[in-house]
């Protein structure tokens, strides 16, 4: 209620549509009453040479201190020669496991009713430690990179869910049978981990196997744990099994118990400032990032107004094949509320 101390979080409109969901998250979240009071950084439009990104040393701090936010999308500006500002993020914060729940909406009908998965991905190395380099010409090399420390911490995390949120089932995702010394360390440091969750069914399975069971029936599956690159591509083939980029929210944990929630979905450009883009994946961060500040009954109430008004069918973006607005969609969720 509005009597409590609001917490303080930052949020980070980004770019592209991303101020365009994040008002629309602002203006939810106010008409729920929910005592957030949002510490706002943009991305800059220089440099900041103590980060080597557009990310201000500020920004950086804000989330350190604050241990919890929201990012919209950041458009990566390709081949400029400082860091991408995801991966900033990512590196500075720590955050190294990005969990993507992905749900079935209720009165989203799409080719399944029931889907339930959750997807945890290893956020900080694999494929993406960014080592790549000509041997000689007309030959390349990239070097994946897999550590213990890194995969011990992904999976703990992910068996820890599993416990903590009922759920019965992890998969470990892999291709240990090629990849033998990296796949199988990641897929090692899993067995370990699962032999102290006995309550917990665990079970290794190939990746390209997981593809088909996935899109043949994905009840098959409960939590997903994986490597970086796995992780990247599973999570947006679960993401198409419940509707597509717009609906599915995630969270990025990071040591110190920081989480930084955020759509999965990039800045779109080519629907930006047009009034057009779903805010429902940036809501659904929202509703995660209040989950994890234990605000469940606010966040129930806005996770109700969002899958009511979907459900209704009145008032639906263009992605979900309504005509309505960003700013009309908003208004009928807080018209919930
Ligand atoms: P994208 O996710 O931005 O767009 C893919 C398609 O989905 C587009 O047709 C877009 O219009 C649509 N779409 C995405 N979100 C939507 C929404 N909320 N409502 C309606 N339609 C939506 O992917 P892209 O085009 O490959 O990437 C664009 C930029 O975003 C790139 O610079 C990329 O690096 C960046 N990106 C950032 C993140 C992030 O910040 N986490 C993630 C992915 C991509």
């Amino acid at each position: 209620s509005s009597s409590t101390t609001p917490i303080k979080a930052t949020l980070f409109p980004g770019d592209g549509i991303g101020p365009e969901i994040a008002e629309s998250v602002k203006q939810v979240f106010t008409a729920a009453d929910v005592a957030i009071d949002w510490d706002e950084h943009y991305v800059s439009t220089e440099v900041d040479p103590r980060t080597n990104s557009f990310l201000t040393r500020e920004s950086l701090q804000s989330v350190l201190d604050n241990k919890v936010g929201l990012k919209g999308p950041m458009a990566t500006p390709i081949g400029k020669g400082h860091r991408s500002l995801n991966l900033t993020l990512r590196k500075e914060l720590n955050l190294y496991a990005n969990v993507r729940p992905c749900y079935s909406l209720p009165g989203y009908k799409t080719r399944y009713d029931d889907v339930d998965l959750i997807t945890i991905r290893e956020n900080t190395e694999g494929e993406y430690s960014g080592l790549e380099h000509q041997v000689v010409k007309g030959v390349v090399e990239s070097i994946k990179i897999i550590t213990r420390k890194a995969s011990m911490r992904v999976a703990e995390y992910a068996f820890l869910y599993a416990k903590t949120h009922g759920r019965k089932k992890v998969s470990a995702i892999h291709k240990a049978n090629i990849m033998r010394k990296t796949d199988g360390l990641f897929l090692q440091c899993c067995d370990e981990v699962a032999e102290k969750y006995p309550e917990i069914e665990y079970e290794k399975v190939v990746i390209d196997n997981c593809c088909m069971m996935l899109v043949k029936n994905p009840t098959l599956f409960d939590v997903l744990v994986m490597p970086n690159l796995y992780g990247d591509i599973i999570s947006d083939l679960c993401a198409g099994l419940v509707g597509g980029l717009g609906l599915t929210p995630s969270c990025n944990i990071g040591e110190d118990g920081i989480a930084l929630a955020e759509a999965v979905h990039g800045s779109a450009p080519d629907i930006a400032g047009k009034n057009l883009a779903n805010p429902t994946a940036l809501l659904l961060s929202g509703v995660m990032m209040l989950r994890h500040l234990k605000l469940n009954k606010q966040a129930e109430q806005i996770h109700s107004a969002i899958i009511n008004t979907i459900a209704e069918g009145k008032y639906r973006t263009a992605d979900l094949g309504g005509t309505s607005t960003t700013t009309e969609f908003t208004k009928a969720i807080c018209d919930h509320l």
